[in-house]
């Protein structure tokens, strides 16, 4: 419950990135996030596409600490990372409508972890007549659908949904309108 976010930190995961061979370090110090597929950034955490997506919407939620497993997660980052995954439900549910969705974590090669030293989420979108959830997340399929056209897209949905957080319920104007 300490703070635990300290620049030194940065530069350590900097460091770290160079050669260390770990997509999860890389990416975000990398600072380029447009070519990451780096859709949205917070203090302890980011979220970018899986480039080797599942389906369309296929999301990553990753800490910038290179941290192998949950229970090591300070709690700081653990909040940071759910309070990710609600933003990445919301925003793909606009940008692409699933009917519902996985969210999980493999953790360990056994469990079929692509990156077993560095820990991260699944948010997977799902519709109708899929397959059930153990399989997914180990496998990797390429869909054919141009990736940037759907970071264009997520990005547009993440960036609609403005983070006003101190909103104690979401009120749709148009619904308001309706009513009235
Ligand atoms: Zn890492």
């Amino acid at each position: 419950m300490k703070q635990l976010w300290a620049p030194w930190r940065l530069a350590f995961i900097e460091q770290a990135s160079h050669g260390s061979g770990c997509i999860f370090c890389e990416k975000p110090a990398r600072k380029r996030d447009g070519q990451s597929f780096i859709l949205r950034r917070s203090r302890h955490a980011y979220v970018l596409m899986n480039i080797y997506p599942y389906s369309n919407g296929h999301l990553l939620i990753a800490p910038y600490r290179h941290i192998a497993s949950l229970e090591k997660l300070p709690e700081p980052v653990l909040l940071d990372m759910l309070q990710l995954v609600q933003r990445s439900l919301k925003a793909i549910g606009k940008a692409y409508s699933p009917e519902g969705f996985n969210i999980g974590v493999n953790q360990g090669r056994a469990a079929g972890a692509g990156i077993e030293h560095h820990i991260h989420l699944h948010v997977v979108p799902r519709w109708g007549a899929d397959t059930n959830f153990m399989p997914i997340l180990g496998e990797t399929r390429v869909l054919p659908q141009h990736l940037e056209a759907s970071y264009t897209r997520l990005k547009a949905a993440f960036g609609e949904k403005r983070t006003t957080a101190a909103r104690p319920r979401r009120k749709r104007a148009t619904r308001r309108s309706r009513q009235r």
